[in-house]
Order: C-alpha cells, then sequence, then structure tokens
C-alpha cells in the first residue's frame, strides 16, 4: 500500500502546522510514519483563535456534515486522551452541554437538530442559564455537545505529543509551490485504503517537491512523495482549484466567577463558553467580505458587546480580558475538503469552516488512516462525502 510506495528516509510532510496539520501530523506519528510539519506562522493559525465548542447539534448542522460531526464528538474523548498521553498535557475538554436560546418555542421546534436535544421553556431555561435575558422564551439543551480549551491548552498539547511522537517542525517555513510531474504512477500514488469506496486517483499530475521559503529567507525544493495540505484559510493560494476562502472571526474574552454560568450558551450572531476557570470566551463574528484584512473593527466588537448583553446581562460587567481575530478556512456547503488531492501524494485536510475543533479528531484519523492503509470503519463513506472535487 502507500506506506510500502515511499522510501521510509522521505517523510510525509505537513504543509500547514495548524490545528489540522499538528492532529493529522501525530496520528501519522502514532502509526509509525516518519513527519516533518512545514509552518508558516503557528499563531495565525484558526486553532489559537477558535470558541473551541463541540458544537455538532448547537450547530443545527445537517446531513453527511452532521453525521461526521457526530462521529467527531464520538471520537473526542480517546483522542484526547491520546494527546494527553503522549504529551503530558491536559487538553481542557468539558463535556458541560450546550444551549441553544429562542424567543419563542415555534422557532426551538423548527431547528434542524431539535430531535437531538431537549426543549426547555422560559423557567427550565433559567435553570439551566440562570441570569439569561428576558428576550428568550424557550431554549434547547444539547448534553452531548461540549467545549475543549484550544486556544490555552490543546494546541500545546498536540504540538506536545507531536515532538513527543518524533515529528519534526520547521517554523517559519512557507511552502510556495508544489512541483509535479506530469503523469501518475498507479502504483506509486496514494491508493485509498483498503475497504474505503474512494475512488482511485486518476492519471494526472504526481507530487515530486515543494519549494519552501524558510525562516532565514532561503529558498529550496524539498522532495516529497506525500504530502498533507492542511494550511486552513490560505489552502487556495497553494492550490487555486480548492474552493476554500477565509471567513473572518473576532472574538473577546471577559473573567467571570467561576461556575458562573455552567453550560455554553450558542445564541444567534454571539455565544458564550464559559471556561473552567470563569474565563468567558465570546465569539464571534462571521465576516466572508473582508477577505484576509487583520485586525478588530468597532463595529465587529460592538455586535459582540450587544450579543453579550443580550444572553447574559451580567457579563457586560465582567472584567475584559483579551481580543483577536482570526479566519476560518470555508468551502460553498461549509464541509471539509477530505482525502486524496487532484495531485497523486497529495492529501487535503482542509476547508473546515466553524467546525474544524470538533472535526479534527476524525479528520486525523481519516486522513492518517487513508495515508497508512489502515481504513477505520465508515471511513469510506465520510471520505466520498467531502472529496474536494465534489461541487
Ligand atoms: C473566530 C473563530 C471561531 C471558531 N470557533 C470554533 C469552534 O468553536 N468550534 C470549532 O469546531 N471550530 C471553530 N473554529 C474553526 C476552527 O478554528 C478551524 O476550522 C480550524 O482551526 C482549521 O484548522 P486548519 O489547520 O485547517 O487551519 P489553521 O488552524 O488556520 O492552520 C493553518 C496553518 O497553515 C499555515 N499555512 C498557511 N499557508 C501556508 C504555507 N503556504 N506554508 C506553510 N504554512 C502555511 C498557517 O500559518 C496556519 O498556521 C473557529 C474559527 C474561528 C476563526
Amino acid at each position: 500500500m502507500t506506506a510500502a510506495a515511499t522510501p521510509p528516509s522521505q517523510p510525509v510532510l505537513i504543509l500547514g502546522g495548524g490545528l489540522m496539520g499538528l492532529a493529522v501530523a501525530h496520528q501519522l506519528a502514532r502509526r509509525g510514519r516518519s513527519v516533518l510539519v512545514l509552518s508558516r506562522r503557528r499563531s495565525e493559525a484558526a486553532g489559537f483563535v477558535a470558541a473551541g465548542m463541540l458544537a455538532p447539534h448547537a450547530e443545527g448542522l445537517g446531513g453527511a456534515l452532521l453525521a461526521l460531526g457526530q462521529a467527531s464528538l464520538g471520537r473526542i474523548p480517546a483522542w484526547v486522551a491520546e494527546i494527553e498521553a503522549d504529551s503530558g498535557l491536559g487538553c481542557g475538554l468539558r463535556p458541560c452541554g450546550i444551549v441553544v436560546p429562542f424567543a419563542t418555542a415555534a422557532e426551538r421546534d423548527a431547528y434542524p437538530t431539535a430531535a437531538w436535544g431537549t426543549a426547555l421553556d422560559r423557567s427550565a431555561l433559567e435553570r439551566e442559564i440562570p441570569g439569561i435575558g428576558p428576550l428568550w422564551q424557550a431554549g434547547l439543551l444539547f448534553e452531548q455537545d461540549g467545549q475543549i480549551d484550544n486556544r490555552r491548552q490543546l494546541m500545546r498539547a498536540l504540538e506536545r505529543a507531536c515532538v513527543q511522537r518524533g515529528v519534526r517542525f520547521e517554523e517559519g517555513s512557507e511552502v510556495l509551490e508544489l512541483i509535479t510531474t506530469g503523469r501518475t504512477s498507479p502504483a506509486a500514488a496514494s491508493a485509498p485504503a483498503a475497504g474505503t469506496s474512494t475512488p482511485p486517483p486518476t492519471p494526472g499530475p504526481r507530487l515530486e517537491a515543494v519549494r519552501l521559503r524558510r525562516a532565514d529567507g532561503s529558498t529550496l525544493s524539498l522532495p516529497c512523495r506525500q504530502a498533507v495540505l492542511a494550511c486552513g484559510a490560505w489552502s487556495a493560494r497553494l492550490l487555486p482549484q480548492l474552493p476554500v476562502y477565509p471567513v473572518k472571526g473576532q472574538m473577546l474574552s471577559l473573567q467571570g466567577p467561576i461556575g458562573a454560568l455552567p453550560r455554553v450558551v450558542f445564541g444567534p450572531g454571539t455565544y458564550l463558553v464559559p471556561r473552567e476557570d470563569g474565563l468567558l470566551v465570546v465569539g464571534a463574528t462571521s465576516e466572508a467580505e473582508a477577505g484576509f484584512s487583520e485586525g478588530l473593527t468597532p463595529c465587529g466588537q460592538r455586535r459582540l458587546e450587544q450579543g453579550i448583553a443580550a444572553l447574559l446581562p451580567a457579563a457586560s460587567g465582567w472584567p475584559p480580558m483579551e481580543r483577536w481575530w482570526g479566519f476560518r478556512p470555508c468551502t460553498p456547503d461549509e464541509g471539509p475538503l477530505l482525502g486524496p488531492g487532484p495531485i497523486g501524494g497529495l492529501w487535503l485536510a482542509t476547508g473546515h469552516h466553524r467546525n474544524g475543533v470538533l472535526l479534527a479528531a476524525l479528520s486525523a484519523e481519516l486522513v492518517a488512516g487513508g495515508i497508512s492503509g489502515e481504513a477505520s470503519p465508515g471511513a469510506g463513506e465520510h471520505l466520498e462525502a467531502f472529496r474536494w472535487d465534489r461541487f
């Protein structure tokens, strides 16, 4: 299979050291593969931006994306246990449940994932979220959804777990170009894992090398037969045929009293994510029109503050802590691009839009399992549903 086609001396290259790159690198290393992560700038990764909600039901997902999210949610406890065992660091997983508030019971009952939640009336809503604003008369409680402290814990634990498993990193290395040969040798191509329904790669270009610029400014070509494109919102810059574009999100945090908010509140346009120590992470704007424009805007921050006042009025008086922003990697149907890409030997783990933290556990397993020829149950259907050329 694929593993045999790659000389052991040549590592699998991970293009992008954000959440998906780290998660795939870790799973490959756990499968005994040699891995090198090429990371342009760790601090710009959306993995350090996200609120860390694990929310397939609260987000109202549907179809194959809901199935992927539910399967990933189920995988998360074991995935976190692997990361914590390898790194010796906690990831901050909190299965605290998520409440979605509504102005009316009719809106609640029409929510796409209502069947997976517990219906709340106003008094039940007040019991779940003490101090919730008066606008909200109904709610759905999704006990199975939760959160993880990606920003302060998960990302660092993943980095450490990778290092402990022998993954090498080149921080400050920007991949400038994918260098290919004109045709694919089927034997050498990244064939799908046995038992999956993903079709074999069609003849076409095959990965030979990547050209990169190192932190010291030097450029070079690094030969490679297998790589994983995990460049997040920037993925289409390397491979323009990928329909991935940035959706900017602004965030802020407040310091609340410990335990003041027992569950995540997922309101329309604003959500409140309470960490164990009382930090309240508040998100997020959704600005597709902003492109890659950096920085906070008064309008975006005001929207978040208005959202806080509507959801939990008392929190408007909590001390402000931080404000930040980042770029979600979005696709036309808001689902990820997973599996073999348009170039032989190149796998994709990108386009996770607003659910990348939720989906990282299963995405890493699907991609690392596919590259290593170890298909997990159901892998074929997920890879088929999230092929890059499905649009
Ligand atoms: C405001 C906001 C809130 C979010 N909240 C949640 C949430 O609550 N729950 C959830 O599940 N998801 C959430 N997400 C989504 C989640 O953060 C992303 O889906 C996920 O981080 C995507 O991971 P990634 O590895 O694809 O991209 P990133 O984490 O962005 O990493 C991409 C990395 O690739 C690097 N890179 C890019 N180009 C190159 C190149 N040419 N060469 C080398 N390196 C390169 C970049 O430097 C970057 O470090 C949120 C996102 C945002 C922005």
